[in-house]
Order: structure tokens, then C-alpha cells, then sequence
């Protein structure tokens, strides 16, 4: 038994995020317009007609942009809380609604879907675990978890008991301090109900990686503020044999098959002596140039039976589509 995962979009211009078993799928979030997200799900072969419900995290417009046509139009279910739909403008189908509530699991088939509360500049934002049965007690668990203020207890504690995770990766530091927005637009984005930067998503990564979390999607990564390729390498660097790989802003992922069976390397803890090098992550946003890899002799999930892996990662990084929409963040 495995999940499916992919990410349809990932960034301020959408983002959308399909997570399934062989009979039934959800959707994060609807960022993308009913085409676009019909259009990348037939090229990736996912069927509309699995997707059961779409769970929305915040009212913010880059999640719910696609909301009310996709779910008119399949009849799809809407789990979203009373606040979010609140404080939306969404005029979604009263029949098709569902109250969410934190802390609770939501079935779906054979999905498990676990809401819980985040810190971001929106009414009552969430992150999630989808999570499936395998049949013995265990569980295949995937974290939805971007439009992080900061890495909060709740983050870890979820983050920890994930075998594959979509975790935001926003900014580059550097990038944001020394970019063209206007300082209260970086203090937004920095001051604790924004987005997480590559540092924290990365000592997040580096401290609390659990053994079995076999993939890692880095994810909302800002247009302006960071680069695709330092991430990757950020983060590949201090892989110890999780696949890394960046959710682009301008098109899908490839599907990823998570089995739940990768034994690898947790990380290192939360006292463990550990910080990121500012200075070469700097020098890399800079200039462009490529730091070399780590020496690294862990197993890599190709080497672990991934079969279903399918590795395109320069093709994803240098992908030359258009953004949807270029907003802010
Ligand atoms: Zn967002
Ligand atoms: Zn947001």
C-alpha cells in the first residue's frame, strides 16, 4: 500500500497539493483556477473523479483562487472552518459544505485527515496529516505544512510522524533583507505570522527529520526573496538520503509513490550543537554558484526499492512555464 502525492502548484500564485490511495484522493487547498488544476492532473494521471473532498487551510487568495468552480462543478466536498469561510468571499454550494475542526480526523475511505492549528496573518489557519491505515496498526502519514509563521510546537511535534512532508521554504534571508520590497512587507513576511525562511524550515528539517520520512517537497519558495536551486542544495546537503526536491511555482511535481518503508537517519534532536552556514547560503543566493555536495554515504531512496520515483529534477527546476499570477511573498 502506498500514497500519492504531488504538488499541482506551490508558491504565492497558487498552491495545490493532490495526496491519495488507489480509491480516493484529497486536495489541499484549490489555489489554482478548475482548468488548470483539470489540465495538470490529466497530465500527471490523477483522476478528478477520486477526489473526494478539498480541505482548505486559509482564506488567503493563492488557496482557495479555484475553490468554488472546482467544487461546483465535481461536487466535491469543501472542509474548511467557520472563520476561514468567514472571512472569505467564497460563495461555495451550502450542500457541498463541511464544518472542520481542529484536532479531529476527518475519514475519507480510507484517508485520515488530521487539521490542525498554525500561526499565519489569517483567521483560523490550519495545516494538515493525511494519513492512511496500513493494515497492522501503522500508518502512512504526509504533512501539509506552509504559511508557517514560525516552527511552533504543534509543527514539530506533526512533523516528526510524517513519512513524506510538503514544508514551506519561503525566503532566503539575505534575499529578503537585501530585496526590493518595502520594510513592512519584510517585517510581515518575517515577523512571525508570515513564512518560514530556508534557515527555519531547514533546522526544522535537520533536528526533527524522523527515520522513515522518505520524501521532502520543499515548498512555497517566494519568487522574489529565493532561488529553486539553493534550496535543493540547502537541503540536499543535509538530506542524509530523504529525497529533496522543490514544488515548483510553475508547474506540477511528478507524482511520488510513499510506501512508508524507508528506514534512514532521524535527525539530530533539539540540543544537538547545529547551525546552518549563513555565509555560503548567502555567497550561493549571490552569485549563483553551486556548493559543492556534503559528503554523504546513506542510502538514497533510488538504492531503497523507490521504483515509482521518478527523478526529472533539473527538467523541474529549469521548467521555463509562465506563473499563473505573480503576486507578493
Ligand atoms: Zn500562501
Ligand atoms: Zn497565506
Amino acid at each position: 500500500m502506498s500514497l500519492y502525492i504531488a504538488s499541482l502548484n506551490s508558491g504565492s500564485n497558487g498552491n495545490s497539493y493532490y495526496i491519495g490511495n488507489d480509491r480516493e484522493a484529497v486536495l489541499i487547498d484549490a489555489g489554482l483556477s478548475c482548468r488548470e488544476t483539470e489540465r495538470r492532473m490529466r497530465k500527471l494521471g490523477l483522476q478528478m473523479s477520486l477526489v473526494k473532498a478539498i480541505f482548505i487551510s486559509h482564506e488567503h487568495d493563492d488557496h482557495i483562487r479555484g475553490l468554488e468552480v472546482l467544487s461546483r462543478r465535481y461536487q466535491i466536498p469543501v472542509h474548511i472552518t467557520d472563520e476561514t469561510l468567514g472571512n472569505s468571499r467564497l460563495q461555495l454550494d451550502a450542500h457541498l459544505v463541511r464544518a472542520l475542526s481542529p484536532d479531529q480526523h476527518t475519514a475519507i475511505g480510507g484517508l485520515s485527515i488530521l487539521a490542525f492549528p498554525k500561526t499565519h496573518d489569517a483567521i483560523d489557519p490550519h495545516s494538515f496529516v493525511v494519513s492512511t491505515d496500513r493494515g497492522d496498526g501503522s500508518a502512512i502519514r504526509i504533512g501539509i505544512f506552509t504559511d508557517l509563521g514560525h516552527v511552533c510546537a504543534n509543527l514539530i511535534q506533526h512533523f516528526q510522524s510524517c513519512h513524506a512532508a510538503f514544508l514551506e521554504s519561503n525566503y532566503d534571508e539575505t534575499l529578503l533583507e537585501n530585496g526590493r520590497y518595502p520594510w513592512p512587507l519584510k517585517n510581515r513576511i518575517r515577523g512571525g505570522k508570515g513564512h518560514l525562511s530556508n534557515h527555519q524550515a531547514l533546522e526544522l528539517f535537520v533536528r526533527y527529520r524522523p527515520s522513515f520520512m522518505s520524501h521532502l517537497l520543499l515548498a512555497h519558495l517566494s519568487q522574489d526573496n529565493n532561488r529553486p536551486e539553493l534550496v535543493q542544495r540547502l537541503f540536499e546537503d543535509a538530506s542524509k538520503g530523504t529525497f529533496v526536491v522543490v514544488a515548483s511555482r510553475h508547474g506540477e511535481s511528478e507524482v511520488y509513490a510513499i510506501d512508508g518503508n524507508y528506514d534512514g537517519q532521524a535527525g539530530i534532536g533539539a540540543t544537538a550543537d547545529w547551525i546552518d552556514n549563513p555565509v555560503r547560503a548567502t555567497r550561493t543566493a549571490g552569485s549563483g554558484a553551486e556548493v559543492a555536495p556534503a559528503a554523504d554515504s546513506s542510502p538514497k531512496p533510488a538504492a531503497i526499492g523507490h521504483s515509482k520515483i521518478r527523478r526529472r529534477r533539473s527538467a523541474l527546476l529549469n521548467r521555463p512555464g509562465q506563473p499563473i499570477q505573480t503576486t507578493l511573498f
